[in-house]
């Protein structure tokens, strides 16, 4: 851990069990703050409930990376990795695959990466070995920090937060879907990295969606920090990227077929961009007067006055719209990139609304006279 990181403890609350959480920072005062675990349970709590199994059908093994993807191993050598206490990465690579070199210590991407969506294929040692957490143990740990746990579960026993398919020490995996030692085993996680505000605080945790062999068992958790052993570890503030960091825990677990995809960030409107219709005052008479009923070929809507705007019923919505005036004749729909103008004779009686949608063609809608 960095000098910068937090260091929690846990403490019992009120009956709840919550984090406690103390700011580490040389020459700054301890700071504690209390973080209630999202479910309540303690980590690794062996009466924590154990989710239901579920045998897998079909599933990505070998998906073929897309165009865009960064492929982290193709099959031929670890070039993408290094070992996470520097220097080239040591495990080994063989027939397409590589296995865990028990001892050498992790490994990690050299890149660094934020938002991202993964794919991994494993492989439990074959035959199996051991029990419990001491069973085919290896981890994919996002931004270096968050475990999706790697584990051999099939038809063998640990606790709920420590299965195949967990956020490690968090969120126990929604399904047992793990498959039998020796057999390609896929994930595919969306991963969202956590934001921060300018100074550092944590404005948006980190989210996480994985499928394990094409189960959900990761529905958009959010990770109440990084993954520690016995101790959740808080979010080191202003970190949103990091290594993809495959974990050495002693034992043989293979590797084949890893890429990923950097995700874009949702664009938000800029000020400019923040089109408030600036509306003009109607009197209630010439709104009253555009009241009415408008088709064309079996699109047929419906016009009322509420206020000081006027409602649109499409046939195909359940709720009419409110349209406001920015013109006379011209109303727009605040909330849509959309508008309606009326067209008016010249005894000044209305013949015409002429709606609009997004790029669609403005469609003349015909006055219907009853
Ligand atoms: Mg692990």
């Amino acid at each position: 851990m960095s000098a910068r990181s937090f260091r929690l403890g846990r403490a019992a609350l009120g009956g709840a069990a919550v984090v406690a959480t103390t700011l580490g920072m040389a020459g700054d005062q301890p700071r504690v703050a209390s973080i209630p675990t999202p479910s309540g349970w303690r980590q690794h709590d062996m009466a924590r409930p154990k989710p239901p199994v579920v045998e897998p059908a079909g599933w990505s093994a070998g998906a073929p990376a897309p165009a865009d993807a960064v492929v982290l191993f193709d099959g031929r050598d670890l070039s993408a990795w290094q070992s996470s206490s520097g220097g080239a990465a040591e495990w080994s690579v063989a027939d397409g695959a590589f296995v865990v070199a028990p001892g050498k210590g992790a490994i990690r991407t050299k890149e660094s990466f934020g938002d991202v969506q993964i794919h991994l294929e494993w492989a439990s040692p074959d035959p199996p070995r051991g029990r419990s957490q001491d069973r085919g143990n290896s981890g994919l740990f996002v931004m270096g920090a968050f475990e999706l746990q790697i584990l051999d579960t099939y038809k063998a026993d640990t606790y709920a937060d420590g299965m195949a398919g967990a956020i490690y020490g968090q969120y126990p995996p929604l399904f047992n879907a793990t498959r039998p030692p020796g057999e390609w085993q896929t994930y595919d996680v969306a991963f969202r990295a956590p934001r921060f505000s300018p100074s550092g605080a944590l404005r948006e945790p980190a989210r996480i969606t994985a499928f394990l062999n094409g189960v959900l068992v990761q529905d958009n958790e959010t990770p109440v920090g990084g993954t520690s052993w016995l101790e959740a570890v808080a979010y080191e503030p202003g970190v949103t990227t990091g290594p993809i960091e495959l974990q050495d825990h002693g034992h043989p677990v293979r590797f084949r077929n890893i890429w990923l995809r950097k995700l874009p960030e949702r664009v938000p409107a800029a000020e400019a961009e923040r089109k408030e219709p600036k509306i003009v005052a109607v009197p209630a008479a010439d709104l009253d007067a555009l009241a009415g009923s408008y088709g064309k070929e079996g699109l047929r809507v419906e016009i009322t006055r509420q206020d000081d705007a006027l409602l649109l019923k499409l046939p195909f919505r359940k709720s009419p719209l409110r349209i406001v005036p920015v013109a006379p004749l011209h109303f727009v729909l605040p909330y849509t990139d959309g508008d309606v103008t009326f067209e008016k004779d010249a005894a000044g009686k209305p013949t015409l609304a002429r709606l609009r949608i997004a790029d669609g063609t403005p469609r003349p809608l015909g006055r219907v006279e009853e």
